[in-house]
């Protein structure tokens, strides 16, 4: 869990697949001081002014670590549903997006990328807390405590991937 509120000095510091000019650019959420840090396994969002950007910033043991990730649109039809790969919630599947994210260093530069589905806000930590309405019906039983600890073990796989 983050719990300690990042500062947006250590948020845009945290980038490991930006360039400095691209960390520097990245546009803070919206109501950024009014976050609910005690229910966020990650900061994640979705860039205010580029919609195609999202960022997910996570304290680890190691410092704060920052992914930024991009996502095209899908023209998917509403009917069928899919998983978050990190939190197991299910959606509609345009509620859920598929997010590439730049390897760190040299891989990076050469155009390799992650691919991952996430939940399309980037609001895992609320959903797995019951804090965000779900319009599809849940298979999920584990208690919110449980999903939290999946979710962090899935995220530190995400991140040693890019960093990888
Ligand atoms: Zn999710």
């Amino acid at each position: 869990m983050i719990v300690e509120p990042l500062t947006a000095d250590e948020i845009k510091r945290s980038f490991v697949n930006s360039t400095k000019g691209q960390a520097k650019a990245i546009n803070l959420p919206t109501r950024f001081t009014e976050l609910p840090w005690e229910s966020l396994d990650y900061l994640g969002w979705r860039d205010p002014k580029a919609p195609n950007r999202g960022y997910l910033v996570v304290r680890r043991d190691a410092g704060v670590t920052g992914i930024a990730v991009t996502t095209q649109a899908s023209g998917a039809p509403r009917r069928f549903s899919g998983l978050c790969d990190l939190c197991n919630t299910a959606h509609h599947v345009s509620d859920v997006a598929l997010f590439a994210a730049r390897r760190a260093g040299t891989a990076g530069r050469e155009g390799n990328t992650v691919g991952t589905y996430i939940c399309a806000d980037l609001a895992c930590s609320l959903y797995i807390r019951g804090l965000r309405e779900l319009d599809v019906p849940q298979g999920e039983t584990a208690s919110p405590e449980e999903r939290a600890a999946r979710l962090s073990a899935r995220l530190e796989g995400f991140v040693n991937r890019v960093l990888a």
